[in-house]
């Protein structure tokens, strides 16, 4: 069950550059319109004589791969980065700052007393991110520079990778109206986003409990001190009762993936696991999430918000209802963790399946790749591009033209000697 977000931004604020996921059907759709098994709905201003449940909609990935949950990143990312209703407009944390501020005062004890010195600002700060999404680092995994010139440069990517996202981004949302509906609701703040993202995950806990399917299931956790967020495609109950995800991936060539291209989705879907297995675990405190992404928990919920959790089953007021709210149906709701994960790649043009991979869940291997790619954000290494053995992948690489990694190793790998292989 998931539910796309309308943003109210206030009037001095900048419209959002894109919009929200239009559903099929929904074309020019406003605030109170929702779509029901493809059928188009008006809702009478009283959203709870709307028959349908809501859906997130806002979270995804940037990369030039055919990752259904990279497009729908492509979505949440001006989201995540420009001013939100209920900011100050000023700054309020280091990653609240504007773009043009390049370094950090930090004190430092000298013999001459307290001085100010400067220190470089970490990729989370130079892209004000307050936390990281799943395909983030999975299109890290393929080349860290190439990920870092996609944020920088997205219109470099080539034409033909962008029809290939949207055409992905049709097929995943046809299948997540299989399985339910989809509505609009505005939010006014961005504890109402995040609300938004809460409800669309407490609506699925009862399904799964049940024994149900459920597509588009949000999840949030922390590993070394960074958020990480993402959106399962699919988790299901086989005939043995197992837990499975079930992630697919859409291909613009009918045949299988590389296993360059494999392990970058193996990585992904363990990445989910990891992180689904410690919400059940209670890890997700409700403080976990005002911390990292610095959102008040006593802010009252808009009253589209308010009417849609009704809708779903909760009464709440404000935003820190929704969090103790979650954290009780996680920890509480015996859910199993995921005993099983499978990625399935078809073919766009002709959606005919390729094939089904079973993926083995190492979780030593994946927390060590997961700090290894955060130790990037955090600053603590530079930004590094494909090692020699890979370097095929620059062939088809939108910014080999103008990538300083590639160029330097063509002058010599001499050149970067001392630098330790990642990945
Ligand atoms: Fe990465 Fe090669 Fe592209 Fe540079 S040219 S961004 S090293 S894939």
């Amino acid at each position: 069950m998931l539910a796309s977000e309308l943003r109210t931004r206030l009037p001095s604020q900048q419209p959002p550059s894109r919009g929200p996921l239009p559903c099929a059907g929904l074309q020019g759709a406003g605030p109170a319109r929702c779509c029901a098994g493809g059928r188009r709905k008006e809702e009478t201003g009283a959203a709870g004589t709307c028959p349908c449940v809501a859906f997130q909609a806002a979270m995804a990935g940037t990369s030039s791969e055919l990752s259904d949950s990279e497009i729908l990143q492509l979505l949440e990312e001006p989201a995540r980065d420009s001013p939100q209703p209920g900011d100050s407009g000023q700054p309020n944390s280091s990653s609240d700052l504007p773009l043009d501020s390049l370094s950090t005062e930090v004190a430092a004890d000298t013999a001459a007393g307290q001085v100010k010195r400067k220190r470089a600002q970490t990729p989370l700060e130079k892209y004000s991110l307050k936390y990281l999404s799943v395909t983030d680092l999975s299109t890290q995994s393929w080349c860290e520079q190439q990920m870092v010139y996609g944020r920088e440069l997205p219109l470099l990517q080539a034409s033909e990778k962008v029809r290939l996202l949207n055409t992905g981004k049709s097929i995943h949302l046809a299948r997540e109206l299989e399985v339910h509906d989809i509505v609009e609701v505005r939010t006014t703040s961005k504890e109402d986003s995040w609300a938004l993202k809460i409800l669309n995950l407490l609506s699925m806990i009862p399904v799964l409990q049940a024994g149900g399917c459920v597509r588009e299931l949000p999840v949030f956790g922390v590993i070394d001190g960074i958020f990480l967020v993402g959106i399962i495609d699919e988790l299901c109950y086989t005939a043995k009762g197992e837990l499975e995800l079930r992630e697919l991936k859409t291909r613009g060539r009918p045949s299988m993936p590389s296993e360059a291209q494999k392990k970058r989705d193996y990585f992904q879907v363990c990445l989910y696991k990891y992180i689904f297995d410690a919400m059940i675990q209670g890890q997700l405190k409700p403080d976990v999430i005002t911390r990292h992404i610095r959102l008040r928990p006593e802010q009252p919920l808009g009253s589209q918000i308010r009417q849609h959790a009704q809708k779903v089953g909760f009464v709440v007021t404000c935003f820190g209802d929704l969090l103790e709210l979650m954290y009780l149906n996680l920890t509480l709701s015996d859910l199993p963790s995921i005993d099983r994960l499978t990625i399935e790649y078809s073919h766009q043009d002709s959606d005919t399946p390729l094939g089904t991979e079973v993926v083995e869940f190492e979780e030593e291997k994946v927390r060590e790749r997961v700090q290894c790619y955060l130790a990037y954000w955090k600053g603590q290494r530079e930004v590094q591009g494909v090692e020699i053995e890979e370097a095929w992948k620059c062939r088809s690489c939108s910014y080999s033209e103008i990538c300083d990694w590639r160029r330097t190793r063509a002058d010599g790998p001499e050149q970067r000697s001392g630098l330790k292989k990642s990945k």
